[in-house]
């Protein structure tokens, strides 16, 4: 097999290490690995309970979320199947991706945050869906936070008393998953947390 992203034979290990490293097949080769920054930020605001981002946005992650997402290389959504099964807590609790605006998702043919979830074998519930195309970059902060609702929980969607973890690959502004939350809340939710992929920003929510 070879790494997904620089296409150089993956080394193939000993058979003692395969025993222990059964689940964590890796998809990418150790230099491609490295290329990658680890940030591993948990923190809260008012709607969310916890915020936990795995990777900065340096050059390499610039690379592979161009490649996944926009030359819909559809492989690549397991690169970081082991770095999100290890954060994502599926222990009493409700994974919810973040949604696509259907044309969107017509547009790019697939749904990115779902199909990191898939591939990592973690179960989701798509309750949320969204109500505005409008894109973040172009609006001011104040903006962004007085628009109206982005989100909304789909209909005869029953509210768990358990904690939901909203999924989005990047936290950016953190006004996505101020929304997402807010309409989760709003619904009835009592916990709310969120674990991203990347974090492009410290700017706090
Ligand atoms: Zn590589």
């Amino acid at each position: 097999m070879n790494c997904l992203l620089c296409e150089r034979r993956l080394q193939s290990l000993p058979s003692w290490q395969m025993l222990i490293a059964v689940e964590k097949t890796s998809l990418i080769c150790d230099d491609c690995s490295k290329s990658f920054e680890r940030v591993d930020i948990i923190e809260e605001s008012n709607l969310l309970d916890r915020i936990t981002s795995i990777y900065t946005y340096n050059e390499a992650m610039r690379e592979y979320l161009h490649q996944y997402k926009f030359l819909q290389d559809i492989a690549l959504a397991g690169v970081f199947m082991n770095e999100l099964r290890e954060t994502i807590n599926t222990h009493h609790t409700i994974i919810v991706p973040i949604p696509m605006h259907p044309i969107k998702k017509i547009e790019r043919t697939f749904a990115h945050v779902e199909e990191l979830l898939k591939t990592a074998d973690l179960p989701f519930d798509d309750i949320l869906v969204k109500t505005d195309t409008a894109v973040m970059g172009e609006k001011t902060r104040e903006e962004r936070l007085s628009m109206a609702p982005l989100f909304q929980v789909k209909p005869y969607t029953t509210i768990r008393d358990t904690t939901y973890i909203l999924v989005d690959d990047i936290y950016t502004t953190g006004t996505t998953l101020s929304h997402a939350a807010a309409a989760l809340k709003e619904a009835g939710a009592t916990r709310v947390e969120a674990v991203t992929l990347i974090r492009a920003e410290t700017t706090k929510l």
